[in-house]
């Protein structure tokens, strides 16, 4: 478990921000920008993950009555309700004179390396910026095979890409029950969860809120995908007041999943798990560098070898050949070859653009 928290992603699904009625609750909407600002206060990074488009939408056009509606309809909903949704967040964050920023994501943005790396450094500059990202599904364009299909899964996905250390996850439900507590009033709230096996499975399968995608099924699988890799899940009633602040603050809230390994080593595992495309051969200086924990620069590099794009794997060689340290390379094999041994301030000159001032990121290299 984190001792505190330094980057939290918060999902809120439709059922809280409709407070369970058919219309966006701006009441509720406004309490839990509240909440954000005053956690951001704290010094916490906060990243929100807002469903509600289609349910905006539906507001808007009123299809309200309609059952049954088609996916090439549903997805003219999250159309039509994604800008109403950005609106009311920008309104009610300005009221704390805080700023907001849309970011729709597939599920395909986030699997490519190129676009991966994309996306991370964007909501990464927005959180550097002091502005509150809010992420959702980019549901106009997505068809089924790059649709992540619910934003639970999505907000595990961009805990991970932040390297959050933890997801708090708001919904209708107080967290997971040992039964369905609309059921069974013996049914008892599970406060910590320590390993999410198929008994847990089996007590998530079931519950469905009204207008939302999910259930705790997919609250389940996006606890999995986050303890993973290292970040503490909670799972809560959005309702409950200042219940943002006390998630922050660690309070005993909802039922919480708790990381089953360290975010950094996971982060390494993960690095060292893939095959390197190529390598660069860095002179002793930019070695001292990487063993002291910092980035490699372009100016180390004396030669690149092997074809490989931005985003891949790339080992690090000492002069002598042999691998001191491995990474995601944020520029390809060709372009690398050009900024070589050139000071970071060059890079755009060379190129005509910049990723970054540095080749591998020190928070995405594992010194070996
Ligand atoms: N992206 C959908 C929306 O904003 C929500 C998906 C979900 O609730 O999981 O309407």
């Amino acid at each position: 478990m984190p001792s505190s928290v330094h980057t939290l992603v918060v999902k809120v699904g439709t059922s809280t921000l409709t407070a369970g009625t058919p219309h966006l609750n701006r009441r509720r909407m406004l309490e839990i920008a509240q909440q954000i600002v005053r956690v951001r206060e704290q010094g916490v990074r906060v990243a929100l993950v807002s469903s509600g488009a289609m349910a905006a939408g539906r507001e808007r056009i009123g299809l309200n009555g309609a059952k049954k509606v088609s996916l090439p309809e549903k997805q003219m909903l999250a159309a039509v309700g994604q800008s109403y949704l950005m609106a009311i967040w920008e309104q009610v964050f300005g009221m704390f004179d805080v700023r907001v920023a849309q970011v729709l994501l597939t599920r395909a943005d986030l699997s490519d390396r190129r676009r991966y790396l994309n996306a991370r450094d964007t909501l990464l500059t927005i959180l550097a910026h002091g502005i509150v990202p809010i992420v959702n599904e980019n549901d106009a364009v997505t068809t089924e095979e790059i649709r992540v299909g619910d934003n639970d899964n999505l907000s595990a996905l961009v805990a991970n890409v932040l390297s959050a250390d933890l997801l708090l996850i708001l919904s209708d439900i107080e967290g997971l029950f040992t039964a369905d507590p609309r059921k069974d009033k013996r049914a008892q709230l599970i406060s910590e969860v320590t390993e999410i096996d198929d008994r847990i499975r089996a007590l998530a399968g079931g519950s469905k809120s009204g207008l939302g995608v999910g259930g705790m099924l997919t609250k389940i699988q996006a606890a999995e995908l986050a303890t993973r890799s290292g970040c503490m899940t909670i799972v809560a009633h959005g309702g409950r007041p200042d219940i943002i602040v006390d998630a922050a603050n660690l309070k005993p809230v909802g039922t919480r999943f708790l990381p089953t390994v360290n975010r950094i080593e996971s982060r390494k595992r993960w690095i060292l798990s893939e095959r390197t495309s190529g390598a660069f051969v860095a002179d002793d200086g930019a070695v001292r560098a990487l063993r002291s924990g910092k980035s490699l620069l372009p100016v180390g590099v004396r030669e690149v070898l092997g074809e490989f794009e931005r985003g891949e794997f790339v080992a690090v060689h000492d002069l002598n050949g042999r691998e001191v340290a491995r990474g995601i390379t944020r520029y390809s094999a060709r372009d690398a070859a050009r900024i070589a041994g050139r000071r970071s301030d060059q890079i755009e000159k060379v190129l005509g653009y910049s990723y970054a001032p540095l080749l591998i990121h020190a928070d995405d290299l594992v010194v070996l």
